[in-house]
């Protein structure tokens, strides 16, 4: 992978601009710049024809200080070490920035879900657990849900876990299953709290909403949700989607509950009657109010970033900017939503999960949403106002405020 798309050189790169804006000493830098503890495991898995296939994963703890570690599990082909470190640190500044008291983490297996059955899902989910159940715990780290993995999964994973322990730890674990002790709200939490930070933007911003559009790049749980929120919250008319077989258009507007629907019923986008075909390029390049890239990372560069038309472009996904494009985008006055505020709803709910877990009582839908705004605007509101303050752009401002954050946590504890 090249360095300038490598997400971990990237991870670091927009901490060392923070590091030097905060004027942070070079001990706190340097911690601040790597994975606390890392951890790299080989998985052997029985297949369903009796073959032994053989994984390779990782768990990364990134910064402890605020918390336990607190991160998603993906299960990808491209994934790489350098993939979960940067979505680690994410995260880390990610808990910040929502002001939640944990770290970050994240953990990945290199696999393709897509040629796995279900039987051989939770063998891989199994074994990927007692490798690693060593370092997890409610007080340790404790994982969720991120690309290609579910609630099941996360199902699997406690259940392994509570087995191994030989105890009820519901909390090891969050986005579970209802009946498992999941949250209410989980399930559009990420997308929801990206459309809270995106109501406040354009209200700061005096941008109309309201029977204006938006394009999503990426149709998954983030996507999904997104397109059905953006519209049912924001009035928001959805005239593009795309999934990774490419996408649809109509500037007329598509129904979102439709759209998801075709989905769910035929696996792909493509087809979708009513509608042209646009690429994944084009659909990036659309004038739109917001867009939401809602897939994985890199997919707004130097290359593109001038040609972007949206006003506000809303990250739900984990890294899809560039540091190069970010300054394109700055310069041509598009109001970027940085990935670890936009898509903060997702652990914040998590977050709520655990703490329902702690006290084996469990909140009304309308308490989780009441609970989210809050968190979510107030996040929206101490970056931006740091944006004024400094006069930079919303990522900078938002990693002076979590990275700050993190390093006097860290300072209290004495660790630099
Ligand atoms: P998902 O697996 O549910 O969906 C991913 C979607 O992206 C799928 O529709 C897939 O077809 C599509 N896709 C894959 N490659 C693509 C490509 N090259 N072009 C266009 N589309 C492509 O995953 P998700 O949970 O929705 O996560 C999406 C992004 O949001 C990731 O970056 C993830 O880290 C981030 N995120 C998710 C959550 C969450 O709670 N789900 C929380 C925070 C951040």
């Amino acid at each position: 992978m090249k360095d300038a798309l490598n997400p971990f050189k990237i991870a670091q790169q927009q901490l060392d601009d923070a590091a030097q804006r905060l004027g942070l000493d070079p001990a706190m830098h340097e911690l601040l710049r790597w994975p606390m503890q890392e951890l790299k495991v080989i998985l052997p898995v029985k297949m369903d024809d009796g073959l032994t296939k053989v994984f390779h994963a990782f768990r990364i703890a990134y910064n402890t200080a605020r918390g336990p570690a607190k991160g998603g599990i993906r299960w990808h082909p491209d994934e790489t070490v350098d993939t979960v470190r940067a979505l680690a640190a994410w995260m880390t500044w990610k808990t910040s920035v929502v002001d939640i008291p944990l770290g970050g983490g994240k953990g990945g297996i290199i696999c393709n879900p897509k040629e796995l059955s279900e039987t051989e899902k939770e063998r891989l989910a199994r074994a990927y657990i007692r490798a690693i159940a060593r370092t997890l715990g409610v007080t340790k780290d404790v994982p969720a849900p991120d690309v290609y993995t579910t609630p099941q999964i996360m199902a699997w994973m406690m259940d392994e876990y509570e087995t191994i322990v030989g105890e009820k730890h519901p909390g090891v674990i969050t986005g579970k299953p209802l009946p498992l002790g999941g949250s209410q709200g989980r399930g559009d939490a990420t997308a929801r709290g990206g459309i809270y930070v995106a109501r406040e933007a354009a209200k700061v911003q005096g941008i109309e909403l309201q029977g204006n559009t938006m394009a999503v790049q990426g149709f998954g749980n983030a996507g999904q949700y997104a397109a059905c929120l953006g519209e049912e919250i924001l009035g928001l008319k959805l005239v593009a989607a795309s999934d990774s077989k490419g996408g649809v258009y109509n500037p007329e507007g598509m129904a979102a509950k439709d759209l998801v629907d075709y989905k769910l019923n035929n696996g792909v986008l493509k087809g979708y009657p009513d509608a042209d075909e646009i690429s994944n390029e084009d659909l990036l390049e659309l004038e739109v109010t917001v867009l939401f890239p809602s897939a994985l990372e890199n997919v707004i560069t130097e290359n593109n970033a001038a040609k972007l038309r949206c006003k506000i472009l809303c990250e739900l996904a984990n890294g899809p900017t560039t540091p190069a494009a970010d300054d394109i985008l700055y310069d041509n006055g598009v109001i970027v939503l940085p990935d670890f505020l936009a898509n903060a709803g997702g652990v914040t709910v998590s977050y709520f999960e655990q703490v329902q877990n702690t006290y084996n009582y469990y909140w009304e839908l309308k308490e989780v949403h009441k609970r989210l705004d809050e968190k979510m605007t107030n996040a929206f509101s101490d970056v931006y106002q740091m944006h004024l303050k400094e006069k930079i752009n919303m990522r900078r401002a938002a990693y002076l405020v979590s990275v700050a954050r993190v390093a006097e946590a860290c300072r209290l504890r004495g660790w630099a």
